[in-house]
């Protein structure tokens, strides 16, 4: 039987309507969702507005979702939503710690990646100081022009080195978190723009090599790094499943690979889980 006609004929039984069966939650048990660090909560079903303590940002086609940035420290936080209605809402976040597996380069090829020239690290400094605010937190978004999940990066797309968020040592010298998931992939394979979107840098970078960064909307900006070559130019509109690279081995990398990251609202997350069904993300109850 459909259970759907079902609670309608057991209602009506009981003269009840069919959406008044179930009590609504006291006050003693405020609404929650655990989220570990590096990946995605949501609160769906008519959202408007979004905010995670002081940051802000519109609901994507209905849903509110909150991005935890790999650092972000564990702990309580306050998450609200604005529904289509007008009604404001709050839940409880609770980010739990995901530690950063070990990922050593004993002997990395590229020395000039190691003992790195002054002129370098002023290049490679430049080139942070421009991408900053590209990824950065935004209070004013372009309105997302994607819907989850996003696009594959590559077709086929290999399972990844599940190396997200890794702590990273070259020639036993720590250096900061890896920030993407890196996929292995021939050279000269295409790259693939995720969703729809505009081109916001592509350019030669010391530690990216050939790079792409493509703003989605609603602070979604994707990541292509490594590439032989790119195929596309800054403020560049392009589409879902697009051709915007090859993949390629420049920059810092042992050899060709694709390097694929996102940022959403400021935050670093692990890029897979903008791959699977959004129900599958873990949700405010
Ligand atoms: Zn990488």
């Amino acid at each position: 039987m459909n259970p759907f006609l079902n609670v309608f004929a057991v209602s009506s039984l009981l003269g009840l309507s069919a959406f008044q069966t179930s009590p609504t939650p006291s006050a003693a048990a405020p609404k929650t969702v655990r989220v570990a660090q590096g990946e995605v909560g949501r609160w769906a079903g008519n959202c408007r507005r979004c905010s995670l303590e002081k940051r802000a940002w519109p609901a994507v086609n209905g849903t509110c979702y909150y991005p935890i940035d790999m650092e972000m420290k564990a702990g309580s936080y306050t998450i609200s939503r604005r529904t289509t209605g007008g009604k404001l809402e709050t839940a409880q976040l609770i980010v739990t710690e995901k530690p950063c597996r070990p990922e050593d380069f004993p002997d990395f090829p590229k020395k000039e990646y190691i003992n790195v020239s002054p002129e370098n690290q002023k290049r490679a400094a430049r080139e942070a100081a421009e991408v900053k605010p590209l990824i950065g937190y935004q209070t004013r978004v372009r309105p997302a022009v994607f819907d989850l999940p996003i696009g594959k990066p590559a077709n086929p797309l290999p399972k990844g080195e599940g190396n997200f968020g890794a702590c990273r040592t070259f020639n036993g010298q720590a250096r900061d978190r890896h920030t993407g998931q890196d996929y292995p992939l021939a050279e000269s394979k295409s790259v693939l723009s995720v969703a729809n979107g505009r081109v916001v840098l592509a350019a030669n970078q010391f530690y990216s090599g050939n790079a792409v960064y493509i703003d989605h909307g609603n602070g979604l900006i994707s990541e292509y790094f490594h590439l032989k070559s790119f195929s596309v130019k800054p403020n560049q509109t392009v589409e879902k499943g697009q051709e915007i690279g090859r993949v390629g081995q420049t920059g810092r990398v042992t050899g060709p690979h694709l390097h694929f990251g996102v940022r959403w609202h400021g935050a670093c997350i692990n890029p897979g889980f903008l791959l699977i069904d959004p129900a599958d993300l873990p949700e405010v109850k």
